[in-house]
């Protein structure tokens, strides 16, 4: 009797303590599971972003047996690909940012986390399950969704940024570092530890590296700063606003200088200028959807990642005005994916009910083994193809160390197989080929350019979904033909 009495009554006087245990937002879902039943596409947790904060939660996520699908985004690991090494990752003394996100993802995989290489363009929260709906035109539905998409970088809004944007004006140095040479001097706009990041990786490819400082000190951290000192050809200015950005119609050739002790103002030659002034939240799809601060980062309560609407998390640099470490992303990611588990719990997502599910899960196709690309490594080699070639020419530059680049790559030439004979399509690694990027002031990659007749037709400096290549395949297929 006793036995039973302990039996009977521990799970009642548990029911009657959760609220207290749980946050309330989470332990009482306002949707019913049974409308989950018989919809196409659904997943019980859509994990959107693939830095450290969505990986994280995915990791979590799938390890507590809920079917997690990540959507990496235009620029798969985040922000830590775009870094070299990171030294303040607890538990690893250094190491490559790549590297921290491909071991997580490995992790996350291995408990059945599966990835979606597309973009979310939008997303509906007002219906459930949760609408989100992608690039390519995949609609999906959500039982949770964790937003973990981060921030981009902070453009200056100044005359002749726009202009001369992928033409020596960019903001990724690992990516198109390697496209500048000995003979050429660069300025790093911004004073945080990215300006530091930026200029040493930029230190050694260019001849000179200038950073400029608007305040009278740099912001980054006193061990950042001193790293500076092992770099003869990296050189600080302070109190300096850029106005413009100078070129001569094709290329960056300087930039427009304010000094804002004097108020002089001068014109610095440069061949490039990369900017590192911060970077903004990926929050303009969620704006009047959930709750934002001032700033755009998806506010939070505060000892979760719970947003305004139950069922959706958001963890790392969308969320975080303070901290924007990738460490801190990471730990608010698994806070993320306990709170979604804890969320899916209450909904009652249990075991027979997740089969109910199973065959209306949305599963992302397997690749084929990827196509490859024909490879053009010098102007002599591209000018011998063009002598052949009857039909349009795309040219696609690279980096091996551009990580949309190198998403973007087999979408390419998977696309490229379907076109065959009617457009030729070659990758140029920018950082070999240089004579081949110089040939056509490439200063920035990914860059397409398209050639007809062996002229210039198009150039196309963004990262594009494999729907966007299909696009313009078509297009100039049609053109071909006509
Ligand atoms: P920060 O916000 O730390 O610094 C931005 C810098 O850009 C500041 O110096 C700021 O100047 C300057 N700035 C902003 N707007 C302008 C403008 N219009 N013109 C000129 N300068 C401008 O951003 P970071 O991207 O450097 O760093 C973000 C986070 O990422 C930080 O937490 C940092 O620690 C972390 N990080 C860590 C790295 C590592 O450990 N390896 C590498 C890179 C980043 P002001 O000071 O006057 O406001």
């Amino acid at each position: 009797m006793q036995s039973f009495r302990s039996f009977f009554y521990f799970p009642l006087l548990s029911l009657l303590l959760l609220p207290c245990c749980v946050s309330s937002d989470i332990s009482q879902s306002p949707y019913n599971i049974h409308d989950a039943v018989g919809i196409k596409n659904i997943m019980p947790v859509v994990v959107i972003g693939s830095g450290p904060a969505g990986l994280s939660a995915a990791l979590y996520t799938s390890r507590a047996n809920f079917k997690t699908l990540v959507i990496e985004g235009d620029e798969p690991g985040g922000q830590l690909t775009k870094t070299t090494y990171i030294e303040n990752w607890p538990g690893i003394k250094r190491m490559l940012g790549k590297y921290a996100v491909d071991v997580v993802k490995e992790q996350a995989a291995s408990f059945g986390t599966e990835f979606l290489a597309d973009q979310v363009i939008s997303v509906d929260f007002s219906v459930w399950p949760f609408i989100v709906r992608c690039r390519s035109g995949l609609e999906l539905r959500a039982l949770s969704v964790i937003i973990g998409m981060g921030a981009t970088p902070r453009y200056l809004g100044v005359p002749g940024e726009e202009k001369y944007w992928g033409r020596g004006v960019t903001s990724c140095a690992i990516c198109d570092a390697a496209l500048y040479e000995k003979d050429e001097e660069v300025v790093v706009i911004g004073g945080g530890d990215a300006a530091v990041e930026e200029a040493t990786q930029l230190a050694a490819y260019a001849g000179k590296v200038t950073i400029l400082v608007r305040k009278a000190r740099m912001r980054a951290v006193p061990a950042m700063q001193e790293r500076l000192k092992n770099y003869p050809n990296i050189f600080v200015k302070y109190n300096l606003e850029v106005q413009e950005i100078l070129g001569n119609g094709a290329v960056v050739t300087g930039v427009r200088l304010l000094n804002n002790v004097s108020g002089e103002t001068s014109d610095f030659p440069t061949d490039g200028v990369f900017l590192a002034i911060g970077r903004i939240p990926n929050s303009q799809i969620f704006k009047n959807i959930l709750d934002l601060d001032s700033a755009g980062y998806i506010a939070v309560s505060e000892r979760s990642q719970v947003t305004s609407v139950p069922g959706v998390f958001a963890a790392g640099d969308i969320a975080d005005p303070d901290y924007k470490q990738a460490g801190i992303a990471a730990g608010d990611g698994i806070k993320a994916g306990l709170d979604a588990n804890r969320f899916l719990t209450a909904l009652g997502l249990n075991e027979q009910f997740a089969q109910e599910l199973e065959p209306m899960l949305f599963h992302p196709e397997k690749k084929e083994e990827d196509a490859q690309l024909e490879q053009i490594n010098s102007v002599e080699q591209l000018e011998e193809m063009l002598q052949v070639s009857d039909v349009p020419v795309i040219l696609d530059f690279y980096t091996e160390s551009c990580p949309s680049c190198l998403q973007m790559l087999p979408k390419i030439a998977s696309v490229a197989q379907k076109f065959a004979g009617q457009v030729h399509v070659y990758k140029v690694d920018a950082g070999e080929a240089t004579d081949v990027a110089k040939h056509f002031s490439v200063r920035k990659v990914p860059y397409l350019i398209v050639l007809r007749n062996g002229e210039k037709a198009l150039e196309l400096d963004q990262e594009m979904s494999e729907q966007e290549i299909q696009n313009l395949f078509e297009q100039l297929a049609r053109e071909s033909e006509g």
